[in-house]
């Protein structure tokens, strides 16, 4: 697998693109936005804030595109510099439909620090600032522009809610149930474990044996850990169980799937196509989860649900559910939208929505459909 062997983008839709506009200018902010409450899992600890770094791109014929990447709080500004400093000089000038030769060539020009992490972070916001002027060029929303005939996507909630007794567990489930959510997760992680299959059985019980269901362990548990777990929760007839053991153990996972009926997913913390390759092949997953502000961006994103097609596993998504609502219409093998905690819907144009069956419904919006609402981010802009 090499990094130029991703889909040609230029083979979505049917428009015919001009190759006279050029990348004139790249801008770059960084926002911490506080949240609400507290949320916490297992490894990551508490969130008391989430980071955007939104990057606009302007272009010779008038075109301007806005991407971003975002984190749970921290890394931010080291993206934030990585593309000041190492990207944003480096295409500019560049054709900027050639999305695929940027992708790849931002790639190699950051390889030795790179090789996917932070770097994976910035060229997401760069490649998703392209894509949208790919889409405004075209006249089109993201969703259509990479052949979706429908704007539905199958979702879930997701719930970052380790740290909420088991009654605030449950509230917060029914909050889902009543938005109208058919699908819900819940973090696991317990210092005991059995107190996690205590809150799974519980859960199972408030939605009912009709709702789907899953639980995310953001990788705190050892492969013999997760086993017990799994072994002990598997009569709640669990969709998947989200990264049980640190995404790095490819072969600790193939262990865990061989031990368990529930299928495995993991994705948010893999940052290049090559550690995808890895999981794939060895990891017997059942379910993918990719995430386009660290994969590379909507080019990264689409490479991988194409890895998932030839494997014939289902794509899932993680975070950033207005971006990934229209990437994830458009998916034949689509699994599920994850409707992220984050309150990013408090900050764009175009909140998202969900249909009376529990769908989630990707915007019109000429261009990826992310129109950031600068009046309400800017008190949290850091710089
Ligand atoms: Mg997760």
């Amino acid at each position: 697998m090499k990094y130029h062997a991703v889909n040609n983008p230029n083979s979505f839709g049917h428009i015919e693109l001009s190759s006279e506009s050029y990348i004139e200018d790249v801008s770059v902010r960084h926002y911490a936005v506080p949240l609400a409450e507290v949320l916490s899992d297992a490894k990551h600890g508490d969130h008391t804030h989430f980071e955007l770094i939104v990057c606009d791109i302007q272009t010779s014929d008038g075109f301007k595109g806005t991407g971003y990447s975002y984190t749970g709080g921290r890394g931010g500004h080291a993206i934030k510099c990585l593309i000041d400093y190492d990207l944003a000089g480096f295409i500019k000038g560049r054709e900027c439909s050639d999305i695929q030769a940027l992708w790849h060539d931002m790639n190699w020009h950051m390889h030795y620090v790179g090789r996917g992490g932070l770097v994976s972070f910035a060229i997401s916001a760069i490649d998703i600032a392209l894509w949208d002027i790919r889409c405004k060029r075209a006249e089109q929303p993201l969703y259509k522009y990479i052949g979706g005939e429908s704007p539905m996507a199958r979702c879930y909630a997701g719930g970052i809610d380790l740290n909420f007794d088991q009654d605030r567990l449950l509230q917060n489930v029914q909050g889902y149930l009543d938005r109208g959510f058919g699908a819900v997760k819940i973090k696991v992680g317990k210092e005991d474990y059995l107190e996690d299959v205590a809150r799974v059985t519980a859960v199972r019980e408030l939605i009912g044996a009709n709702t789907q269901f899953m639980v995310d362990a953001n990788y705190s548990m050892d492969v013999d850990q997760a086993i017990d777990f799994s072994k002990a929760v598997e009569a709640n007839n669990l969709v998947w169980f989200e990264e049980p053991t640190v995404p790095d153990d490819y072969l600790g996972y193939a262990r865990i799937a061989e031990n368990t009926r529930i299928p495995l997913a993991m994705g948010e913390n893999l940052h290049t196509p090559f550690e995808f390759g890895y999981a794939i092949a060895q990891s017997k997953l059942g379910f993918l989860q990719p995430d386009a502000s660290n994969i590379g961006g909507i080019t990264g994103w689409l490479h991988i649900a194409d890895l998932a097609k030839q494997a014939n596993l289902p794509i899932c998504s993680h975070g950033m559910h207005e971006l990934h609502v229209s990437l994830m219409a458009a998916q034949p093998h689509a699994g599920y939208l994850e409707v992220h905690s984050f309150p990013i819907d408090q900050y764009t144009s175009a909140p998202l929505k969900l249909s009376a069956c529990g769908q989630a419904i990707a915007p019109e919006l000429i261009g990826t459909g992310v129109d950031f609402d600068l009046e309400a981010l800017r008190p949290h802009l850091t710089q």
